[in-house]
């Protein structure tokens, strides 16, 4: 059955994903330890309570000393004091040097630290601890590390609705916070539809092939931090994915189904989600991923979860979650919209034949620093999501010769943003 409605762009898919996502955005908070925190998306701001570091200290093994009392090389300084990382020394007296390892903090009245490597211990001299001779002439400041050069006290480290990525999990412990508040994570039911689904381990029945959507797809959500719940597999009947969605609605944020969207009578999403709440099906003007669902089913209990129903192949199926769930859930938990930046790159291959679909062509970084292309972009290879770093974002009707530049999307940015 030919559609001949007219296509809606990707933009315009997005936009009005991330606005219906946006109205049941999710406001519960929680309080999780920032051990804990990994992945989770801030709730508020992470303001500092500190300056980091909170002294000036030196970043390297050596002397702490007055620059002015090191005017030419090979001046003797008797040493007063050892300052090992974690220790406070005392306010060193002009003409004396402090023995001072990495992270000591500095003495008031030092201005220096020379390396131990540009000094030599003399044993026998000065209170106990001997002395120095400093072999390099220091200028004022060297080899320290400011008091608040990283963060000053009271400034926003983190930003409400930043994803925690290992690094923020270090900064946030650096100001101090051990505590973060993160949104609830966002509760996703996953189904997919089709009666020639089954698992693998079962031994295959003719006509039927292994459901490889359920796997990537639970993957991808739980990449993005959701809570998923895995309705298994739908058979293709009206009354069966009927029961499947008010299932899922009941307690849930978004059910993300795959395959039964297109409009074939075998393909039963769409009725049984107008049955069970409201969805409207597009024609999105990208290859691969065409026909995409979106609304939302009721719940007796007065709520409603959203509903997004990605097409069955199974290539479609992983960049339509890549971009257009990954819209919803970020719109949900508070976070920016838009698509990462692509990165323009080289084309190393030749695409004589566009679509007049904007096409997203699976691609891999070689060692020149330009992107190959997989020999097959049928939307049933799922061997070429396997095999690439990136997708090629290609403008509608946009031939590609080698040596083009290109726009690159890394599918480590898509997958974990
Ligand atoms: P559909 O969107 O239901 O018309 O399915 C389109 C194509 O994708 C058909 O060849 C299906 O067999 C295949 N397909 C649908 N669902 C899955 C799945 N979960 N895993 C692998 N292939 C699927
Ligand atoms: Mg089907």
């Amino acid at each position: 059955m030919n559609d001949r409605r007219p296509m809606l762009s990707l933009e315009e898919a997005l936009a009005r994903l991330a606005a219906g996502a946006a109205a049941h955005a999710i406001s519960e908070t929680e309080l999780v330890s920032t051990f804990d925190a990994l992945g989770r998306v801030l709730a508020a701001d992470v303001h500092s309570a500190l300056d980091v570091p909170p002294a000036d200290n030196t970043s390297m093994d050596g002397y702490a000393l007055r620059a002015a009392d090191v005017a030419a090389p090979g001046a003797v300084l008797p040493v007063s004091q050892r300052i090992p990382a974690g220790h406070v020394g005392q306010a060193l007296q002009p003409g004396t040097a402090a023995r001072i390892f990495t992270g000591g903090q500095l003495p008031p009245g030092a201005d220096a630290v020379v390396l131990q490597e540009e000094c030599e211990a003399i044993a026998g001299m000065g209170m106990g601890l001997g002395g120095v001779r400093v072999n390099a002439v220091p200028v004022a400041g060297q080899w320290i590390r400011r008091r608040g050069e990283d963060v000053r006290q009271g400034a926003a480290v983190l930003t409400r609705g930043q994803r925690l990525r290992p690094q923020a999990l270090g900064l946030a412990a650096s100001v101090g916070a051990g505590l973060l508040s993160v949104r609830r994570r966002p509760r996703v039911a996953l189904f997919s539809t089709g009666d020639e689904l089954m698992m693998p381990g079962e031994p295959l029945r003719p006509g039927a092939i292994y459901n490889s959507n359920r796997f990537m797809l639970r993957g991808l959500l739980q990449a993005a931090g959701c809570e998923v719940s895995d309705l298994g597999i739908v058979p293709d009947r009206l009354d069966a994915t009927r029961a499947a969605l008010r299932q899922a609605a009941a307690a849930n944020d978004l059910i993300v189904t795959s395959g039964g969207v297109s409009a074939g009578e075998e393909d039963h999403l769409k009725p049984a989600a107008q049955a069970e709440g409201q969805v409207e099906d597009w024609q999105i003007a990208m290859k691969p991923g065409k026909p995409l669902a979106f609304g939302h089913i009721r719940h007796e209990a007065g709520s409603e979860a959203l509903l997004i129903g990605l097409p069955g192949n199974p290539v479609s199926s992983f960049v339509t979650c890549l971009l257009a769930v990954s819209t919803v859930l970020r719109a949900l938990q508070g976070m920016g919209s838009g698509l990462p930046a692509a990165l323009p790159l080289r084309a190393a291959f030749d695409w004589p034949r566009p679509d007049r679909r904007r096409e997203f062509l699976r691609v891999r970084l070689n060692a020149e620093g330009a992107l190959d292309l997989f020999p097959n972009q049928s939307s049933g290879v799922l061997t070429s999501t396997v095999w690439a770093d990136g997708l090629v974002d290609n403008p509608p009707g946009q031939a590609i010769a080698r040596g083009d530049a290109v726009r690159f999307l890394p599918l480590a940015e898509l997958i974990s943003r």
